[in-house]
Parts: C-alpha cells; sequence; structure tokens
C-alpha cells in the first residue's frame, strides 16, 4: 500500500478505540448477575483490585459528549443514587473474598462533582466496606470547573484525592458555543489553582480536535492557554461525531466540522505544539511530562489500557459501580445496566444489576494482549505472550502476518516482535490483527 493509499484507509477507518478487549459493541445477555458473582468469588485474596463509580449525572448536557449521563437541575437525584450505591456497594462486599487492597478508585461520569461536599464525604462512608486504600492508592475524579468550590475539593482531599481529569476541550468561545460547552478560561484557572493550593499535583486536561468551527489559529490559542497551567498529562481526542449512538450530538452544527484533511492537520498542529512543550507523546492520544507518572510507566512499558483510557494501574480486576459502569476481572468483562431506573430496580430487589458482558476465550485472552501492548507499546513480543499463554508463537505471527499483509506499511516483524510504524496505526493495526477489516463498520469513530 502506498503512503497516499495508507493515510487515505487511516483517515476513512472506524474502528474501536480498544479501552478494553473484546470491545464493548460485543457484549451479551450471556453474562448476568451469577457469572460475575462466580468471577467475584475467584478473586484470590490479598489481590489489587480497582474501582470505579459512575455517578451518572451533569446539569448541563454538553451536546459533543457521548458519555451515559442524563441532565438533573437539583441534588435529589444524587441522593437517591448514593441510596442505591450504598446497597450496590453491600451486595458486591458480600461477594467478594476479604482482604482486597484497593490500588485506584476513580470518579467519572457524567459530574461526580456534582455532589456536593457532604455528599462526597458520604460517598466515602459508603464505598468503606469495599476501599481498602493505602498510601499507594491513586483517587482520581473526573472535574467540571463549572461545577466545583472548594468545600467540594476539601472533601475529596479528606477522600485521599491524588489526580483531578479537568474537560476543557477547546478555549476558545465560538467553538464552545457550537459544542453546547461554555466554560471560561478563568472558570479553569480557578479550579487549576484550588487543586494546587491542595497539594493534588496530578492534573490532566482533556482537549478535543475535530470540533465545530474549530481552526487551526483557534486550536493553538487553546493549547496556548492550557500550556500555561502546565497540567501533567493532557489527553488529546479526536472528536467522535456519532450522532447514531448519541442523540445530543445532532445539535452539532455538522457542515461546521472540520474534513478528514483538516483533522489531520488539527492533530498534527496539537502534538508538535505539546511536543515542543516537552510533553512526552503516550500511546494514541495523551501526553504527560516527563517525570509523570505515565510517562514513567510507559518508558518502562507498565502501561496499561482500560476503560477510562491509559493507566498505570495494573489491578488483576476493575469494579464498576453506578449505572453503565463497567468491570473486568480475569474471567471477563461485565457492564451494569446503563440506565438508572433499571439499575437502581435490579439493587433494591437484592440482585447485582449486570445487564450484559463477555467471559474472555484463552484465545481472547492472548489477543487482548497483543492488543494492550500495540495500544501501549506500539510493539509486542509475540514470543514472550506465546510462551505466557502455552501456546505456539504461529498462533501469535499468523494474525501478524495477515494483518501486515492486509495494511502493507502499517507495521513490521522485528526478530520476534510485531512493532507499528507509527503510534497513529495503532489502532488500525489493532483492528487488522482482531480479524477485522479496518473500515468495515460505521459503529466506531475515526481512526485519526
Ligand atoms: S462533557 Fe461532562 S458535563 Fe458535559 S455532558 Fe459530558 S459528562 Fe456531562
Amino acid at each position: 500500500m502506498t503512503q497516499d493509499a495508507l493515510r487515505s484507509a487511516l483517515l476513512d477507518a472506524r474502528v474501536p478505540r480498544y479501552t478494553s478487549y473484546p470491545p464493548a459493541n460485543r457484549f451479551s445477555g450471556a453474562v448476568g448477575p451469577e457469572t460475575v458473582e462466580a468471577w467475584m468469588a475467584d478473586l484470590p485474596a490479598c489481590a489489587d483490585v480497582s474501582l470505579y463509580v459512575h455517578v451518572p449525572f451533569c446539569r448541563r448536557l454538553c451536546w459533543f459528549c457521548a458519555c451515559r449521563t442524563q441532565g438533573t437541575r437539583t441534588v435529589a437525584p444524587l441522593a437517591a443514587w448514593l441510596d442505591t450505591l450504598e446497597a450496590e456497594v453491600a451486595l458486591v462486599a458480600e461477594r467478594l473474598p476479604a482482604g482486597l487492597r484497593t490500588s485506584a478508585l476513580h470518579l467519572g461520569g457524567g459530574t461526580p462533582t456534582l455532589l456536593s461536599s457532604e455528599q462526597i464525604t458520604r460517598l466515602g462512608s459508603v464505598l468503606a466496606p469495599i476501599l481498602n486504600a493505602d498510601a499507594e492508592t491513586e483517587v482520581a475524579v473526573e472535574i467540571d470547573p463549572c461545577e466545583l468550590d472548594e468545600a467540594r475539593l476539601d472533601a475529596l482531599k479528606a477522600l485521599g484525592l491524588s489526580r483531578a481529569s479537568i474537560g476543557v476541550q477547546d478555549f476558545d468561545p465560538v467553538v464552545q458555543a457550537a459544542i453546547g460547552r461554555e466554560q471560561s478560561a478563568e472558570v479553569t484557572g480557578q479550579a487549576v489553582r484550588w487543586l494546587r493550593e491542595r497539594g493534588i499535583g496530578g492534573i490532566n486536561f482533556d482537549l478535543l480536535y475535530g470540533l465545530p468551527h474549530q481552526t487551526e489559529a483557534r486550536l493553538a490559542a487553546t493549547l496556548d492557554e492550557a500550556l500555561r497551567h502546565r497540567p501533567d498529562r493532557v489527553a488529546l481526542f479526536g472528536y467522535a461525531h456519532v450522532p447514531w449512538v448519541s442523540r445530543r450530538q445532532r445539535l452539532i452544527p455538522e457542515e461546521a466540522l472540520p474534513g478528514a484533511e483538516e483533522r489531520l492537520a488539527l492533530s498534527a498542529l496539537a502534538r508538535a505544539r505539546l511536543l515542543e512543550a516537552g510533553y512526552v507523546a503516550i500511546g494514541i492520544d495523551h501526553f504527560a511530562l516527563p517525570e509523570d507518572s505515565l510517562a514513567v510507566a510507559a518508558r518502562e512499558r507498565r502501561l496499561h489500557r482500560n476503560f477510562q483510557g491509559y493507566t498505570t494501574d495494573g489491578a488483576l480486576a476493575l469494579i464498576g459501580l453506578g449505572p453503565s459502569a463497567i468491570s473486568r476481572y480475569p474471567g471477563g468483562h461485565a457492564q451494569n445496566a446503563p440506565a438508572t431506573g433499571a439499575w437502581t430496580e435490579a439493587i433494591r430487589a437484592g440482585r447485582l444489576a449486570t445487564l450484559r458482558g463477555h467471559a474472555i476465550s484463552p484465545r481472547e485472552a492472548m489477543i487482548g494482549d497483543v492488543i494492550e501492548r500495540l495500544m501501549c507499546d506500539g510493539r509486542v513480543d509475540l514470543a514472550a505472550l506465546a510462551r505466557r499463554h502455552d501456546a505456539p508463537l504461529e498462533r501469535l505471527l499468523l494474525p501478524a502476518e495477515e494483518a501486515m499483509a492486509r495494511l502493507p506499511g502499517v507495521a513490521r516483524i522485528e526478530g520476534t516482535e510485531l512493532v507499528v510504524a507509527d503510534f497513529a496505526y495503532a489502532r488500525l493495526l489493532a483492528a487488522a490483527y482482531d480479524g477485522g477489516l479496518p473500515g468495515d463498520s460505521g459503529r466506531f469513530s475515526l481512526a485519526s
């Protein structure tokens, strides 16, 4: 394939982000509460597990966002959510072996900072039966700077907050108006100041390229403003326009979206500015200061990929709590009922709210390991993985050769390692390795 053909394949391909393997679109009703109960019981005592808590509410529903969340103007639904979460934690605690250590706690959503300071304090008590944190436990929260005050931050700090991810997207008012998310630079700067005043050093900014009305000049100005705050990490995502998945995105003016070539130029500009500013590129879409733990883990090839993206957390299992939360066990993945009503109904009836999932076969565990290393390191030692999975090398090598034949120029073999030519192609290569022809599905976001 010529470089032009490769570039065009990259522009056109719609492939999974591989935050899990298999991707969530392969989940089915074959996994229910009983399977998950067995997976929980099988966890070895004293293993490391991480917890994810999904807060499914926002005061505003930004048009670009495809997160599972619902709008609320009052705190009443949050109080009811906390009551149900307490019941869910009790059900989970009864089923888990004793002695598990919590390596990470991630509060996501939705808008976790919609919880009042009192509710955040109560959340700590609600989680207590399954929270076994120590000084090494990473506690992270997703922050909407427009829904934050110092009392909330104090309550989060008391919970052990060590990392915060701030949704920025773009600072330009025209772009913000077109995506239904107005957020001044001042309010974002204030959130950063408040966090740093409390000694919370691990700050991430989420930025998006490919937004309506975004130009190179506007994106450059956004990067200047973002870099003024020197966040430890930057997640730079391409806006995924999938209005057939997220109805809110129908409000986005499609005619103002940059075309494929412009998306690539915006992505290249942002990448160059971040590298110039001293950040290290991590995987397909993250950047970190060289001393940040994500950059250190990338150098030492200890990165992992989970539903939140890249992580240093190598826990054996991830337990998701709240509506739509996804859990990962050695045996497979499980997702809670996405609707708050259905999740509440299941928990109140005294059963886990698992609606679907996927039990991982030995073959899938092997492919999943190959794909995780490709997405994290851009290379994978097939011989080492074959040994770990007690499989002949040919079983891992054959799909690699097929993928390279399908996408010439995307990867090469060095000794027993499969090496992606450029991280930009990692998703394409992963999809080809997985047996799917890139570009064969309209359900996923663009690979660029
Ligand atoms: S971007 Fe954040 S605040 Fe906006 S709808 Fe999504 S989760 Fe809610």
